[in-house]
């Protein structure tokens, strides 16, 4: 298995752990957008959303809750929000196939964002409308 985040949950490779219990870890992110950036992962393996029970993202929620609290705690006033960011797929951003969430510090002038696309506020009524229509049958 050559999935870097298996072997951070083995021990294999070394990684700044914060949090563990018997379903998740959260460590810190290498390449942080801010100081205390960290990732929560499941111990064991599981590629993307569907893949993951729900239980295992329960558990992955309630950790990063713990730890997002303590977070601010750590960096004190000086936090002044938070982002749980997940990438799920390659189109989404996801570059680690072992899901995971990102808990982000977040501060007014830290110019970290997702970009609106040029189509942003055109999307129209009919393309709203059909897929509000597909996820009501489908959700039933
Ligand atoms: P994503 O783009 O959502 O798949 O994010 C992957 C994240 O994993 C990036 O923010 C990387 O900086 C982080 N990352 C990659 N390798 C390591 C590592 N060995 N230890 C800690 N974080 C890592
Ligand atoms: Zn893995």
């Amino acid at each position: 298995m050559s999935c870097i985040f298996c072997k951070i949950a083995d021990a294999e490779i070394p990684a700044k752990v914060v949090y563990e219990d018997e379903y998740v870890l959260g460590f810190l992110d290498i390449k942080p957008i801010n100081p205390g950036h960290t990732l929560v992962i499941p111990k064991n393996h599981f590629e993307s959303l569907s893949d993951v029970s729900e239980e295992t993202l329960a558990r992955m929620a309630s950790a990063s809750k713990k730890i997002a609290s303590v977070l601010k705690e750590a960096l004190a006033s000086k936090c002044e929000g938070i982002n749980l960011h997940l990438a799920d797929g390659k189109a989404a951003g996801q570059e680690v196939f072992h899901i995971h969430l990102h808990i982000i510090p977040r501060y007014t002038t830290d110019s970290f964002g997702l970009k609106f696309p040029p189509h942003y506020g055109k999307i129209t009524t009919e393309e709203i409308d059909s897929v509000y229509r597909k996820l009501r049958n489908l959700l039933e």
